[in-house]
Parts: C-alpha cells; sequence; structure tokens
C-alpha cells in the first residue's frame, strides 16, 4: 500500500528523545523554551508558545484575544472541525463563509458582507499547506478593527507576500503525526503582541506565571519536553520536507493535469502541500467515489478532506440548514493522494498510470 501520509522520524529525534529520558525532565524542563524559541524564529514572530496539540493552541488563541460569548468569529466551513469548535468552546458563534472552489480557502469577497457589530474576529484557515490571501484579509481587520487568528494547522512554512503564515495574526499550529512536522501530539500559538504572548502562557498551565499562585482559572495545555525534543529535530528537517513535498507536486500536477476531468491544485511556489488535493469533475467519466474504490483496490492510499462540511455535522445542526455551494460541490469532488515527502516517482509514475487507466475503462 502507498501510504498517504508518512511521518519521518530519524536518528535525531531517537536521540533527542533519549537525552530528555536520561535528564528526567519529562515536562518543563528545557526543551520546550527552546523549540519555542527555533519556532518563534522560524516563523518570524516574537514569541511562540507550545501547546498539547493544535486545538488547544486555536482554544487558547480565541481566549487570550478576549472573545468570549456573544462574539462572532467569521471561519470557513470547509475545515477539520476544530476550527469551529475551538470557536464553540469559548462561548462564541462561528459565522461562516463560503470558500473559493479553486484554493479552497476563505473567499475574501464574503467576508466583510458577514461582519456585524458582534463580530471580533477573522479565523481563516490556510487549507492542505496553502496560505489563505492574507494580504486582503488582513486589510479587512484593519479597516473593522478585528483580530486574525490563522489556522495555520496544515502549514508549517506556508507563505503570503514574503512572510509565514502565523506572522499575520494569532497562529496557531499543529504536530500531528499526519502534518508536515510532528511532536506525535502538539500545537504552538505564535504572535507578535506582547500582552497575548503572555496570556496565554499563563491560560496554558493554570493561570499562573509563578508556580503554585494563580490569577486567574487556566488549563494545562502545556507541551511535554519529550514532544518538543522531537519538534526541534523535525523543525530543522521542515524545509527539506516542504521542498520535497513541492517538487512531489509539481511531478503530479505536469501529468494529472492532462487528465480529462480532473482540477489540479495551481503552481504555488508558497504553498507546501499538506495534502495534494485534486478536483474529480463529471467530466472524468467516473464518480470520485468510485475513483477511490479503485485506486484502494489498486493499493494506492488516497483521503477525503473533508467529505462532510462543518455546518452538515450533526455536531452543528443548528447550521444545517444552511447552504453553501462551494464548499457542499467541493466537499463532493475533492481527492487527497500521496505526496509526503518520501514517496518515490515510481510510486507516482503508478499514481499516474492507475487513474489514466481507470478513466479508459
Ligand atoms: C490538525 C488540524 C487541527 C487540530 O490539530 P490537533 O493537533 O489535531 O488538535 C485544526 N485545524 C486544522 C485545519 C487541522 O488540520
Amino acid at each position: 500500500m502507498i501510504p498517504i501520509a508518512k511521518p519521518q522520524l530519524g536518528e535525531e529525534e531517537k536521540r533527542a528523545v533519549l537525552e530528555v529520558l536520561e535528564s528526567g525532565m519529562l515536562a518543563q524542563g528545557t526543551r520546550v523554551a527552546a523549540f519555542e524559541k527555533a519556532f518563534a524564529y522560524f516563523i518570524g514572530v516574537k514569541h511562540a508558545i507550545a501547546t498539547s496539540n493544535g486545538t488547544t493552541a486555536l482554544h487558547i488563541a480565541l481566549l487570550a484575544l478576549g472573545i468570549g460569548p456573544s462574539d462572532e468569529v467569521i471561519t470557513s466551513p470547509f475545515s477539520f472541525i476544530a476550527t469551529a469548535n475551538a470557536i464553540k468552546m469559548v462561548g462564541a458563534t462561528p459565522i461562516f463563509v463560503d470558500v473559493n472552489h479553486n484554493t479552497f480557502n476563505i473567499d475574501y469577497h464574503q467576508i466583510e458582507p458577514a461582519i456585524t457589530p458582534k463580530t471580533k474576529a477573522i479565523l481563516p484557515v490556510h487549507l492542505y499547506g496553502q496560505s489563505a490571501e492574507m494580504d486582503v484579509i488582513s486589510a479587512i481587520a484593519r479597516k473593522h478593527n478585528l483580530s486574525i487568528i490563522e489556522d495555520a494547522c496544515q502549514a508549517h512554512g506556508a507563505e503570503c507576500d514574503g512572510k509565514k503564515v502565523g506572522s499575520f495574526g494569532t497562529g496557531c499550529f499543529s504536530f500531528y503525526p499526519t502534518k508536515n512536522m510532528t511532536t506525535g501530539e502538539g500545537g504552538m500559538i505564535t504572535t507578535n503582541d506582547d500582552h497575548i504572548a503572555a496570556l496565554a502562557r499563563k491560560l496554558i498551565t493554570h493561570g499562573s506565571e509563578k508556580k503554585y499562585y494563580h490569577d486567574f482559572i487556566g488549563y494545562n495545555y502545556r507541551m511535554t519536553d519529550i514532544a518538543a525534543a522531537i519538534g526541534i529535530e523535525q523543525l530543522k528537517k521542515l524545509p527539506f520536507f516542504n521542498e520535497q513535498r513541492r517538487k512531489n507536486a509539481l511531478y503530479l500536477t505536469k501529468r494529472l493535469r492532462l487528465i480529462q476531468g480532473l482540477v489540479v491544485p495551481p503552481i504555488n511556489p508558497k504553498h507546501v502541500f499538506h495534502q495534494y488535493t485534486i478536483r474529480v469533475t463529471t467530466e472524468f467519466g467516473k464518480t470520485r467515489d468510485e475513483l477511490v474504490q479503485y485506486l484502494t483496490d489498486k493499493g494506492i492510499g488516497t483521503a477525503i478532506f473533508y467529505p462532510l462540511p462543518i455546518h452538515k455535522q450533526k455536531a452543528y445542526s443548528e447550521y444545517n440548514q444552511m447552504t453553501f455551494p462551494h464548499t457542499e460541490k467541493i466537499a463532493l469532488e475533492v481527492l487527497s493522494l500521496p505526496v509526503h515527502p518520501f514517496i518515490t516517482e515510481k510510486d507516482m509514475d503508478y499514481i499516474i498510470t492507475t487513474i489514466e487507466k481507470y478513466q479508459e475503462m
């Protein structure tokens, strides 16, 4: 089976974890601080705060920005559920706007019409590793005095306008094993704002700055030093991983774009291809789901991110009657193919020819 994702953990990660185990400092030791410093430098921000996962990073980012009940946050319905859940977790209301069917990211034209006196923030998702149009979104946020929270959980190293994502507002990253870099479970908040950084740091450690003195009720959302030790090594390899993903995406695109009915991702050198996602349209001649079944039978791992938009989820029943046409259409068309750094050209050739053959059948 050609896997859809394959975390790469080498001798460096093993040695780093062993060092932590031997030191006995499994939590709140030196590795978390070192990882935060390296990640902040990589993104180009003043502060990075490590958390237990991407969901807790989003939760804390919203809390640190003071977003709560009776506030509205504008976001995309075409994302992993955690994006909207974090908004719900602080008691605020997600306001969904449709996505652009070519970029899969929030359609910035629809943001301004969705703004009300209750709007506090815009929460774009850099889906599949491609930055949302942050120049435009930043201008809208400035004009209406809104915060920006970036769900960059799929976009470590992606850029817009010469800046890394996670540096336009409060950035939130995930280090789950399928992401472009991993720590097992883990997350990171990035910001240039001293106040947000200090508050986020307190929020993840029970509202305390000085041990056993608590100014408010917070959480334990800290990262372990074992995870951070892995993260430090993964971050060093991230530029290479991303370069390989881009190379693989280009290789796939050059041939897949010739197949009738397939829409391939745009060639964008700032895309980090967390996923390589095509759209299977009716002109392909077979349905997306038939293609998935055929590829599975031929030993090719694929995935659908995401088969059911957030506003159609049972957990979001109050939104079920709403329609976001582009989101609903692409949920039926998207198909992610293996693009991870260690897929071979031979495997990609096999994927391409298998798709070609199936169309002719
Ligand atoms: C992975 C992911 C998250 C959540 O990250 P976890 O570390 O799994 O909690 C949030 N948003 C998006 C878009 C993701 O892909």
